[in-house]
């Protein structure tokens, strides 16, 4: 499969990354159709692109037209059999293992042969998404990040059977997307949540430990290093319990006790203050 080839895409998923990874492919021309389980997800996740459409429109960064045409090419569907027809496929549904081993084992079916299945799995390792389908080859992970269409950043995740081929498509596509593509090897939270998850972690023990508060701790790193955001409100918007999650996948994943997720940060997901999705996490939103 050449990068020409490639007109008709299929997403999987129409939640938060859905959303932004179908509008960046639409507004760079290719038809998306895109597979969510209920009307009610697929109506949230095109509320969600019109949106976001819609600002740019305000922003005069596009017309009122070219919004249309956009929008025109996106078709919902919650049939997976629906895909049959794509060029490729990034999938992006909840980060449960059985969920995803599901999607992948149908998507295996119904997509040619040629096709290749990407992941914006944060945490799933690569290599064994690619041991549930009949071509490991043509599977990697493209790694977006929240919000897509703000995020210059994919992270390309090159599972252990991953073909040059298939690489070299998903690295030409992503410029194609105006990001930038970056490609690791797959490994436990490849590199973006290995770097990131111990420095939230650590700010979370230093909190813990009575160092300092949230806001000198966030303070520091903001005006110290020039982060734009403290690795604690940054905990705040991932959501605590994608923290703990994925620091477990670490900690699992190679058997080190340096990413032990810090207690503190288990008893906040227990009472249920996962953020700003909850309106409380180490600070408060109203
Ligand atoms: P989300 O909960 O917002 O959206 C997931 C969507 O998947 C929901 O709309 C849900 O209805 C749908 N879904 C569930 N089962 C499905 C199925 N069988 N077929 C089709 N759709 C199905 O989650 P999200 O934050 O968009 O995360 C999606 C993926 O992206 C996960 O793998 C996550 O790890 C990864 N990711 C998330 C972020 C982030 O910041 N949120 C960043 C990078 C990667």
């Amino acid at each position: 499969m050449k990068l020409e080839d490639v007109k008709n895409v299929g997403v999987v998923g129409f939640g938060v990354m859905g959303s932004g990874i179908v509008q960046v492919f639409a507004q760079s021309g290719y038809n998306v159709i895109v597979r969510d389980i209920n009307d009610e997800a697929l109506k949230k996740g095109l509320s969600v692109v019109e949106k976001n459409l819609g600002r740019q429109v305000e922003k005069g960064k596009i017309s009122e037209e070219q919004k249309k045409e956009i929008l025109s090419r996106v078709k919902c569907t919650t049939a997976l059999e629906d895909l049959k027809d794509v060029d490729f496929v990034v999938e992006a549904v909840v980060e449960l293992e059985d969920v995803k081993k599901e999607v992948f084992t149908v998507l295996d079916k119904v997509t040619r042969s040629d096709v290749i299945l990407s992941s914006n799995t944060s945490s799933i390792s690569i290599t064994k998404i690619a041991a549930w389908t009949s071509r490991p080859e043509k599977v990697v992970g493209m790694h977006f990040m929240n919000p897509v269409p703000v995020m210059k950043l994919v992270e390309v995740i090159r599972g252990l059977q991953t073909s040059e081929e298939t690489l070299d498509l998903v690295v030409k596509l992503s410029e194609k997307l105006d990001k930038v593509p970056i490609v690791v090897n797959d490994s436990p939270g490849f590199v973006s949540n290995r770097v990131l998850m111990p420095m939230i972690n650590e700010a979370i023990w230093t909190l813990y430990e009575g160092v300092a508060s949230p806001e000198a701790i966030d303070g520091i790193m903001k005006l110290g290093m020039n982060h734009p955001m403290g690795p604690l409100a940054l905990a705040d918007l991932i959501g605590l319990d994608t923290c703990l999650y994925i620091l477990n996948v670490l900690y699992e994943g190679f058997g080190d006790p340096k990413y032990r997720p810090c207690p503190l940060l288990i008893k906040m997901v227990d009472a249920g203050y996962l953020g700003r999705k909850t309106g409380k996490g180490f600070y408060e939103y109203k």
